[in-house]
């Protein structure tokens, strides 16, 4: 019997977008399932759009053209002691280089962008019905089922994000353990575009993305963030689902303490909130990532858990966009072969372990078990460097005593040992 559609694309964020203008590019019938009333509505990033990836689908991507935000072209991290602030800021001609180019986007503006992408392409779209259920003719995915309607399909391309109910039925996938996902919230807050620049020391058109470790997530596992748009700041922080279980303090007490941080508040002072969202992030890295192919079925995106938290960096949207670009044009070879079995989709694997994105997910695989098991990173470490530099900078009339001799007694405190262990495990996850 003749399905419904040649492919189904679940969800429709970054992943599934791409996934299918591929699919609609090279002609094959493709329904995108969405449940938010409008692409963007339920979706959720820090958000800093790395471009390579976007480059790569739309060769001629003119950032003046898209919804992005501001280039970023000043990074900074810092480490968040209760009442002190330590930042490293690097600043490089290079962030300008559209080969290396990224932005800020508000996901509310950028995902409708991307999904009129698909559409001009001839994907067809139903928005603001959830898919509930896989149809499955024994092990194979043959459509969906969605409110009161089943829909059939060749191939599904699952693109539902962090969080994924489908990935069980779709690949036997188990359920993410608590270490393996964090909780993100994040408030989008409003002020004169002039004013952010000002206060970030840019040009209007562009700006910084600012991680923060430590007082952030109350020492727990996890950090904060400030990424400057035109006209508001996105602020917020995530963190590791089964530490914050152990924490005193709930997760908006956390963002209401890091905007009250005196290294915070004066960034955003005057401000209003506009915006408020939560959502669940990956964190599990390599070792967590479930199947990518099932008989009928492919997984892209953070559905598939890729993600990447290198604490530095925080990137999901460039890997879900190359993943539903390889995802796409995958499974419109495998409906032109006429094969869409696991072994007829076996190409999107090798794709993309081919790529950037299995293999930085393979590079980084340690990274997630460095960060659960060094918590100094999120306590002592942020102190430690409080303490070197109040030994510089303090002036207090008491006599100097050499920095050779302080230094030692700031690190002894944390211990050498633990300090030689935390930065060799460090050295070795990245
Ligand atoms: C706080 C936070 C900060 C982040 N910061 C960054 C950052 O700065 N840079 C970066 O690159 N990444 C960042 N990420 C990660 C990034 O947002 C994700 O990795 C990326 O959005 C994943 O894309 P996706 O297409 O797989 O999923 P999503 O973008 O989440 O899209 C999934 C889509 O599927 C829909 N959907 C879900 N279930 C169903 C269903 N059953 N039926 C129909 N539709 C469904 C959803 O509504 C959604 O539209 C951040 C994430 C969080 C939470």
């Amino acid at each position: 019997m003749m399905s419904d559609f040649e492919a189904i694309v679940v969800g429709s964020g970054c992943a599934g977008p791409i996934a299918a203008y591929e699919l609609a590019k090279a002609g094959k019938s493709v329904l995108v399932v969405e449940r938010g009333n409008f692409c963007g509505a339920k979706n959720m990033s820090g958000g800093r759009l790395y471009t390579h990836s976007l480059r790569k689908v739309f060769p001629d991507f003119n950032a003046a053209e898209a919804p992005v935000e501001r280039r970023v072209v000043r990074e900074r991290i810092s480490m968040l002691a209760p009442d002190a602030n330590f930042t490293a800021e690097f600043t490089d001609e290079i962030l300008r280089d559209p080969a290396n180019e990224s932005y800020s986007v508000l996901r509310a503006r950028f995902d409708p962008w991307l999904a009129s992408k698909a559409e001009d392409a001839g994907a067809e779209y139903i928005n603001g019905i959830a898919v509930e259920a896989l149809l499955k003719s024994g092990d194979k995915v043959t459509g969906v089922r969605a409110g009161d309607d089943e829909i059939t399909a060749d191939v599904v391309l699952l693109c539902d994000g962090a969080n994924s109910l489908l990935a069980g039925q779709a690949v036997g996938a188990p359920r993410p353990t608590p270490s393996q996902m964090a909780v993100g919230v994040k408030q989008v807050i409003e002020l004169p575009t002039s004013v952010i620049s000002d206060r970030l020391m840019t040009s209007d058109d562009e700006g910084a993305a600012w991680l923060f470790v430590g007082d952030a997530t109350k020492g727990h596992v996890g950090g904060g963030f400030v990424y400057t748009n035109k006209d508001t700041i996105s602020l917020g922080l995530v963190a590791t689902i089964s530490d914050l279980m152990a924490s005193e303090t709930p997760v908006y007490q956390m963002l209401e303490d890091f905007k009250n941080h005196p290294a915070v508040a004066p960034l955003i002072r005057g401000g209003r909130v506009v915006e408020h969202s939560g959502h669940l992030v990956a964190e599990g890295g390599y070792d967590a990532m479930p199947p990518l192919v099932g008989d009928g079925v492919l997984l892209a995106g953070e559905s598939a858990l890729m993600c990447i938290n290198a604490g530095y960096t925080v990137r999901g949207m460039d890997l879900a966009i190359a993943a539903g670009m390889y995802a796409g044009q995958a499974a419109a070879a495998a409906l032109t072969a006429g094969d869409t079995s696991a072994a007829g989709l076996a190409g999107y694997r090798s794709a993309l372990e081919n790529s950037f994105v299995l293999k930085d997910m393979q590079t980084l695989r340690r990274f997630p078990h460095f960060m659960e098991h060094t918590t100094r990173l999120f306590t002592q470490y942020p102190a430690m460097v409080r303490d070197v530099f109040r030994k510089l900078f303090v002036v207090d009339g008491t006599p100097v005593r050499p920095i050779r001799k302080t230094l030692p007694q700031v690190a002894k405190e944390v211990g050498y040992l633990n300090l030689a262990k935390d930065v060799w495990a460090g050295v070795k996850a990245l």
